[in-house]
C-alpha cells in the first residue's frame, strides 16, 4: 500500500547517525531516531523538524540497555507494527581522551596535516584501559546484537527488511595478527553467536593479562578492542545474514567521517560518509546480503 517506510537509527543524535536520519526522513521513510540520552535526542529531533522533515520521532535507545532495547521494540510494535529498516550505528571507540585537555585546540593543530599524520597524532592521544575495552565491547557487539533480536520479528513483518551496520575498515580481518584466528572469524559456515560469545571474553581476558599476541588479535595501530567489536560485530552479521535469508543485512564502512569521533577531522562530510548506509538501507528487494561496503564499494571482510 501507500504506508511509508519505517527505520530505526541507533545513536541517531549525532554525528553520521542524525545525518543518515535526515537523509532517510528527506526520502520520505518515517524515522525513529533514538539516542540514550532524552535531551539529546529531543534537541536532534528538532532540528531536523527546523529542516521541515516532520516524520521523525525520537524513542530513547541505549543500546547496552536489553531492557532499553525491548521498550524500544514494544514501541515500534504499537505504532507500526512492522520495521523496514534498522541502522545500527552506535558505536563507542572503548579509548580514553584524558590527554586531549582541549579538544577544540587539538583539532586546530591536527587539521591541517594529512590523513595518514592526522591519524597518527589521534592514536598518540588517547587509551586504552581495560575498563573502555570492556564497555566497547559490551556495547558495539553484545549491545548491537541484543539491539538487532529484540526488532527482528518486526523485521519479519516487514515485506522488505533491512539491517545496516555501521562498521569500520577497521574491523577488517587484515588487522588480526593471527592467521588462524582470521581463517575462524571468517568460516561464517561454522562459526556460531555462541563462538562469538565466546572469542569476545576470551579476547577481554588476553586484553587484560596483556596476552594479544597469544591468540592472534590485532596488536598494532591502536583502536584495539574497537577492531575487535567490528569484526565480530562483522561475523555476527553474516551469520544473521545466512539464518535470516529472506532480509538484507549488511555491514558499511563510512569512511574517515568528519564526527566528533575522528575531531571533526575526517576527511568526508557526514553527508559523503551516510552514502553508503543510506544505498543499503533504501536497496531494492533481492539485493545483496551478508556483504560489506567499503563506503560505497562492495569489498572483503578481509
Ligand atoms: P560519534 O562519536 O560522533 O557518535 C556516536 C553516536 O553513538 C552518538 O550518537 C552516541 O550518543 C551514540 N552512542 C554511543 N554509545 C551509545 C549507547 N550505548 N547507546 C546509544 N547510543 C550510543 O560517531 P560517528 O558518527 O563518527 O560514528 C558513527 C558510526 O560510524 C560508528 O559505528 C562508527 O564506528 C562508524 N565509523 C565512523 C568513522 C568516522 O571517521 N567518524 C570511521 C569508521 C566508522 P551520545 O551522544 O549519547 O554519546
Amino acid at each position: 500500500g501507500n504506508q511509508s517506510e519505517v527505520a530505526v537509527v541507533t545513536g541517531g543524535n549525532r554525528g553520521i547517525g542524525l545525518e543518515i536520519c535526515r537523509q532517510l526522513a528527506s526520502n520520505g521513510v518515517t524515522v525513529v531516531l533514538t539516542a540514550r540520552d532524552d535531551k539529546r535526542g529531543a534537541e536532534a529531533v528538532s532540528i531536523l523538524d527546523s529542516l521541515g522533515l516532520s516524520n521523525v520521532v525520537f524513542h530513547q535507545l541505549d543500546i547496552s540497555n536489553p531492557l532499553s532495547a525491548v521498550r524500544l521494540a514494544d514501541f515500534v510494535k504499537e505504532k507500526f507494527g512492522k520495521l523496514d529498516i534498522l541502522v545500527n550505528n552506535a558505536t563507542i571507540a572503548g579509548t580514553t581522551r584524558s590527554e586531549v585537555d582541549n579538544p577544540e585546540t587539538f583539532r586546530q593543530e591536527i587539521t591541517g596535516m594529512d590523513l595518514m599524520e592526522k591519524i597518527g597524532r589521534i592514536r598518540k592521544h588517547i587509551r586504552e584501559p581495560y575498563k573502555q575495552a570492556e564497555e566497547c565491547l559490551r556495547t558495539n557487539y553484545h549491545g548491537t546484537k541484543a539491539v538487532t533480536k529484540a526488532l527482528l520479528p518486526l523485521l519479519h513483518s516487514s515485506s522488505h527488511g533491512r539491517i545496516v551496520n555501521i562498521s569500520s575498515r577497521y574491523g577488517l580481518l587484515r588487522f588480526f595478527s593471527g592467521e588462524e584466528l582470521k581463517q575462524e572469524l571468517n568460516d561464517i559456515d561454522k562459526l556460531s553467536e555462541q563462538r562469538l560469545d565466546e572469542l569476545s571474553e576470551l579476547f577481554l581476558r588476553d586484553f587484560k593479562d596483556g596476552q594479544l599476541e597469544r591468540r592472534g588479535w590485532p596488536t598494532e595501530g591502536g583502536f584495539i578492542a574497537y577492531k575487535v567489536s567490528k569484526a565480530i560485530m562483522n561475523a555476527c552479521s553474516r551469520i544473521l545474514a545466512k539464518e535470516h535469508p529472506s532480509l538484507c543485512i549488511n555491514c558499511v564502512h563510512p569512511g574517515f567521517v568528519q564526527t566528533d569521533m575522528s575531531f571533526q577531522v575526517g576527511d568526508l562530510t557526514v553527508e559523503e560518509g551516510a552514502r553508503g548506509a543510506l544505498m543499503m538501507a533504501l536497496a531494492p528487494k533481492g539485493g545483496m546480503t551478508g556483504g560489506f561496503l567499503n563506503l560505497t564499494e562492495v569489498a572483503p571482510f578481509m
